[in-house]
């Protein structure tokens, strides 16, 4: 390989893992507090657990955040509102899914009103287990998310950029119109 294209790319390969190093150590998450798991983020973040020492804390708007945790089940009219504020974070994000309501409906299994399997809609990166989890699962959780990170392994992002058509027709199956513009939706 020519001289000036390996110093490139060591260049390129050296900021690639600074960066990955930084974003997975500076966490900010958007807390959609959709069911009764969000009760356990209280523990995690407070002096017995205390997240922050991850370098994770909470942000208020989807533009900041880096990571939307679905704390449990959602309602049509919540997933609407969830798809509005996965589509405004920017790239790279993540979704964290709590609990067994996010993976199969849990204790609301086939509701008219809320979905069964959150991963039709949107992408999940992690999935932390327990009805609800124990502040030690969650913690475990966010562990397994900044190890996907640095590791190049949460592309739940890039797997809904190119399936954006079918997410989008199982989005509009679900709730009818979106108010979102983009090529899948007129
Ligand atoms: S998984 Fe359990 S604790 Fe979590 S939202 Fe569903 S019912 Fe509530």
């Amino acid at each position: 390989m020519d001289n000036t294209v390996e110093k490139q790319e060591n260049i390129r390969k050296g900021w690639d893992g600074i960066s990955r190093f930084f974003r997975a150590n500076s966490i900010w998450m958007l807390m959609y507090c959709t069911g009764c798991c969000a009760i356990e983020l209280p523990q995690a973040m407070t002096s017995r657990y205390d997240m922050e020492r991850l370098g994770m804390g909470p942000m208020a708007t989807p533009r900041q955040a880096d990571v939307l945790l679905i704390t449990g089940y959602l309602s049509l009219k919540t997933l609407r509102r969830i798809i509005y504020a996965y589509e405004q974070m920017s790239t790279p994000k993540y979704l964290v899914a709590f609990g067994p309501c996010t993976l199969n409906g849990g204790i609301y299994y086939d509701s008219h009103a809320v979905i069964n399997r959150l991963d039709q809609y949107l992408p999940i990166d992690v999935y932390i287990a327990g009805c609800m989890p124990k502040p030690e699962a969650v913690m475990n959780g966010f562990n397994d998310l900044i190890g996907m990170i640095k590791r190049k392994e949460a592309n739940g992002w890039k797997k809904y950029e190119q399936n954006k058509d079918w997410y989008r027709k199982n989005q509009i199956q679900a709730l009818g119109e979106l108010r979102i513009k983009d090529e899948f939706h007129e």
